[in-house]
């Protein structure tokens, strides 16, 4: 049986949108897993002072993997592109987010979804709603078009 998942991508070193191609790549080898949809790609600024431009994408994944089986699939994606985890939210070649995972609701140490932050970040917003439709239901119990209409399209360019 397969799921449908939502992930997050970003970067904002090294040729974000090379980094977000390549993710792409490597998304489509991932196990069980097929790439259903990719959005559009975003460049933003950076929310804290002092960081490069950032560059974002949401895929839509078809997927028989767990949800911590598609997390540590991820996050190995992350290492091969050389992310180094030093503070939180700083600069990084590739940042991989489980945005949605079908409808499940997951509240492990390791791992929260929907994710915590995405109702808030236009950066994924945007993008994920060229994949679902806007009166789908979000987390906080808003619809993605509510959440749309909260965060304008302010300082996000469609690339
Ligand atoms: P943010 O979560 O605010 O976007 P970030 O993506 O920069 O921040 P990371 O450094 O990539 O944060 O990840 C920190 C930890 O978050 C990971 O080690 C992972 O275990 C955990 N995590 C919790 N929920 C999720 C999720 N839905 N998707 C990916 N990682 C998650
Ligand atoms: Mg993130
Ligand atoms: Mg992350």
């Amino acid at each position: 049986m397969s799921t449908r998942a939502y992930i997050g991508l970003g970067s904002n070193l090294a040729d974000p949108a090379g980094q977000l191609r390549n993710a792409l790549q490597a998304l489509e080898q991932l196990p069980e897993t097929r790439l259903a949809g990719v959005s559009a790609f975003y460049a933003s600024d950076s929310l804290l002072p002092g960081q490069p431009r950032y560059t974002n994408a949401v895929a839509a994944l078809d997927t028989a993997l767990e949800p911590l089986a598609l997390l540590d699939a991820l996050q190995a994606v992350e290492n091969e592109q050389g992310r180094v985890r030093a503070e939180r939210w700083g600069p990084r070649t590739l940042d991989l987010d489980i945005l949605l995972f079908g409808e499940r609701r997951i509240d492990l140490p390791r791992l929260q979804v929907p994710h915590v932050q995405m109702h808030l970040r236009p950066f994924v917003l945007y993008p994920l709603a060229e994949l679902l439709p806007a009166q789908t239901l979000l987390a906080d119990g808003s619809t993605l078009a509510q959440r749309l209409a909260a965060c304008p399209f302010v300082d996000l360019e469609r690339l």
